[in-house]
C-alpha cells in the first residue's frame, strides 16, 4: 500500500499540536473506544508512525449533515482530521476541485492506491428506474459508489441513510434508496448509523484500525460494539426518574423543567444502542436527552419507520422481577419494533454473560492490512451498568406532574 506520506508525529507538529494536546487525543480515544487508559500510550505511539490514509467520501441521497459533523470535529479539529490522520482526497461539499477535476481526483485516488483506500458512503443509494434519481458527472450515484467500494480497503457508511436507506428509503419514497450493505454485500463494512452519526465514533473506528491493525468488533448490523454496545436507556442520566416512575407528561411541565424521564414523551431510548449519553456531541456538551428531547432511535434499522411517531411513548412495560436486566426492559418494550433491534438485544444480554475474548469473535471483527499492527485488545464494550437498584415494576401512570 503506497501511502503519499508516512508519521503522523510529524505532520502534526507541523501543523501546530502540541504534544500535550495529542496526548490527549490518544487518551479520549482510548475512552471512546472503552478501552482502559492505560492503551493511551500505545494508540500515541502507533499513530506517531500511522501512515497518512487516503479517503474517499461520496455523497448520494444525503442532506451532508455527517459532513457537518465532521467539520465540527474537536477531537480532533477537521484540519488535525484531514492533515493528519486522514488524506481526504476527495470530498464533493469540500474540496477545491469542481466538475471535472473533482472527479478526477477520485479516480487518480483510485488508481494510486488499489485496495488501500477508505471508502466513506454517506448518503442512500437509490436503484429505482437503474438509479436515475442521484447522478454525478452523468454517470449513476450506485455504479460510482459499487466501483469505489469494490476497490476499497474498507468502507465506513456514515449516517442512517448510508446505513440502510434511511430518510430516502422510508415508506413512501419512490426511488429505491438502499444502504451500502445491501448494494455491495461483500464489501468490508464498518457502519455508522445516526442521524448524524457522532464524528468521535468515526475518528475512533480509524485510530482503532491505525492502532491495531484490525477494525473494532461489531455486531451483526456492522456496528461498532465500543459504540452501538449498549443501550441508551442504560447509560441515561434520566434513568433514575424512570425508575422512581418520574416523567415528564408535558413540554414545559414541572418534570420536564427538572429533568425528569422523557419515555412519556416518546423517548425510544429503551430500545436503541447508541453511546450519545457517554460520547454526546458539540465538544461532548450535550445530547437529545440532556437538552430535553427524547430519543427518536436514529441508529436503529429503518427508524424512519420503525420509531414514528416520534412523541407516542413504547408499549407499557409490564411488571418485572427485581433481578430484570435493563436489556430484558428493553426487549419486552419493544416487543413488536424491528426484529433487528431484538437480535441486537438479546445478542447484549447474552454479551453480560460471555468472557471479552468471546465477544469480540462473536462481533466478527475484520482483520485487514494496516500498520503497525499491535496486539489488539478485546474490544468488547464495558459491561451493562447494573440497573440502579429493583426495577420499577411498570413505567404506566406512576409518573404525574408535581
Ligand atoms: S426512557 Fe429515555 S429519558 Fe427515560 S431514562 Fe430511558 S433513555 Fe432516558
Amino acid at each position: 500500500m503506497d501511502h503519499p506520506s508516512a508519521g503522523l508525529a510529524e505532520l502534526i507538529a507541523a501543523h501546530g499540536v502540541s504534544r500535550r494536546a495529542f496526548l490527549q487525543f490518544s487518551a479520549a480515544m482510548a475512552g471512546a473506544l472503552a478501552l482502559p487508559a492505560s492503551f493511551a500510550p500505545r494508540i500515541a505511539a502507533a499513530l506517531e508512525t500511522a501512515p497518512r490514509v487516503p479517503v474517499i467520501w461520496l455523497e448520494g441521497q444525503d442532506c451532508a449533515g455527517n459532513t457537518e459533523g465532521l467539520l465540527r470535529a474537536s477531537h480532533p479539529t477537521v484540519a488535525e482530521l484531514i492533515l493528519g490522520i486522514l488524506s481526504l482526497d476527495y470530498h464533493e461539499t469540500i474540496m477545491a476541485p469542481s466538475g471535472k477535476a473533482a472527479e478526477q481526483s477520485r479516480a487518480d485516488t483510485m488508481d494510486r492506491f488499489p485496495d488501500g483506500y477508505i471508502c466513506v458512503v454517506e448518503g442512500g443509494i437509490p436503484i429505482a428506474e437503474n438509479g436515475i434519481y442521484c447522478t454525478i458527472g452523468g454517470r449513476t450515484f450506485k455504479d460510482i459508489a459499487r466501483a469505489t467500494i469494490d476497490g476499497a480497503l474498507a468502507t465506513i457508511a456514515v449516517g442512517s441513510c448510508a446505513f440502510d436507506g434511511g430518510l430516502p428509503a422510508a415508506k413512501g419514497g419512490p426511488t429505491g434508496a438502499i444502504g451500502v450493505k445491501d448494494l455491495v454485500p461483500s464489501a468490508t463494512l464498518i457502519n455508522l448509523p445516526g442521524c448524524p452519526m457522532n464524528v468521535q465514533n468515526l475518528t475512533a473506528t480509524i485510530v482503532h484500525f491505525l492502532t491495531f491493525g484490525e477494525w473494532p468488533a461489531t455486531d451483526p448490523s456492522g456496528r461498532p460494539l465500543f459504540a452501538y454496545g449498549q443501550l441508551i436507556h442504560d447509560q441515561c442520566e434520566r434513568r433514575a426518574h424512570f425508575e422512581q416512575g418520574e416523567y415528564v407528561t408535558a413540554w414545559g411541565d414541572y418534570g420536564s423543567l427538572n429533568g425528569w424521564c422523557l419515555y412519556k414523551m416518546g423517548c425510544k431510548g429503551p430500545d436503541t444502542f447508541a453511546n450519545c449519553p457517554t460520547a454526546r456531541f458539540n465538544e461532548g456538551t450535550s445530547w437529545p436527552v440532556k437538552s430535553g428531547h427524547g430519543c427518536v432511535g436514529c441508529t436503529m434499522p429503518a427508524f424512519w419507520d420503525q420509531m414514528t411517531p416520534f412523541y407516542r411513548r413504547l408499549p407499557t412495560p409490564p411488571p418485572f422481577a427485581t433481578d430484570v436486566t435493563a436489556d430484558q426492559i428493553g426487549l419486552v418494550l419493544v416487543g413488536g419494533v424491528a426484529a433487528l433491534s431484538v437480535a441486537h438485544g438479546v445478542g447484549s444480554y447474552a454479551r453480560q454473560r460471555r468472557a471479552a475474548s468471546a465477544e469480540a469473535a462473536a462481533g466478527g471483527v475484520a482483520t485487514m492490512e494496516a500498520p503497525p499492527a499491535v496486539e489488539a485488545p478485546a474490544t468488547a464494550p464495558p459491561p451493562a451498568a447494573a440497573p440502579p437498584g429493583p426495577e420499577t415494576p411498570t413505567a404506566d401512570d406512576k409518573g404525574t406532574d408535581r
